[in-house]
């Protein structure tokens, strides 16, 4: 089982559910349509990773997205991540009606920073991801849809989640390729302050 870090601790998560479709401004830049539920899907533990790869024949994209850790039932950590997805076959089986496992779920398709214990994990918090530098992507629970206590809400109506579950909570506009070579700065701050973060550079 691959493992992510929560302090000291070192957690095996069972599954990471994914929240699609939060953020009004990323809907629009991919020409979707603003949901009347709430979007969810799941990555297995083995699409954890560490390495960040470009895949030369395939649209690669990254999505940074603020992430949670669940522990008895509740939001204990924060933390941030990458849900690379291959948008091209993604879009193709979308228009088809399938599902998405195939362009999001495959091994190495999710990446973490350290999580860190926040006594409030339910206040505002705010992502950056740089690319090579420049700030690609900036988000905050406050432009979420569905911000993370409803998040929490809404998935207990029909789903467990176990200790070590990771929670992404959809990405901010911005996304775009991997490029191999390129380096990923991604960072999660309160108040201005960071509380962690994660360096990638793309093989
Ligand atoms: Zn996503």
């Amino acid at each position: 089982m691959h493992k992510i870090q929560f302090g000291r601790r070192r957690m095996a998560p069972s599954k990471i559910v994914c929240v699609g479709r939060n953020y009004v401004a990323h809907i629009e830049e991919l020409g979707n349509e603003v949901p009347e539920e709430m979007v969810v899907f799941i990555k297995p533990n083995s699409a954890i990773t560490q390495t960040l790869l470009a895949m030369p024949d395939e649209t690669v994209h990254y999505e940074a997205e603020i992430c949670y850790l669940v522990e008895g039932g509740r939001f204990v950590g924060v933390g941030c991540g990458l849900d690379l997805t291959k948008r091209a076959l993604q879009g193709r089986l979308k228009e088809k009606g399938l599902p998405w496992e195939r362009a999001k779920a495959f091994d190495g398709a999710a990446l973490f920073s350290p999580f860190v214990r926040l006594s409030s994990p339910m206040a505002e918090l705010e992502i950056e991801l740089q690319v090579n530098g420049q700030v690609r992507q900036h988000g905050s629970t406050t432009l979420m849809i569905y911000p993370p206590w409803q998040i929490l809400a809404e998935l207990s109506t029909f789903m467990t989640l176990a200790d070590g579950d990771i929670v992404m909570s959809g990405t901010p506009a911005g996304v775009g390729p991997v490029v191999a070579g390129d380096h990923y700065l991604c960072r999660l701050l309160a108040a201005r302050e960071e509380l962690t973060s994660a360096r990638w550079c793309a093989a």
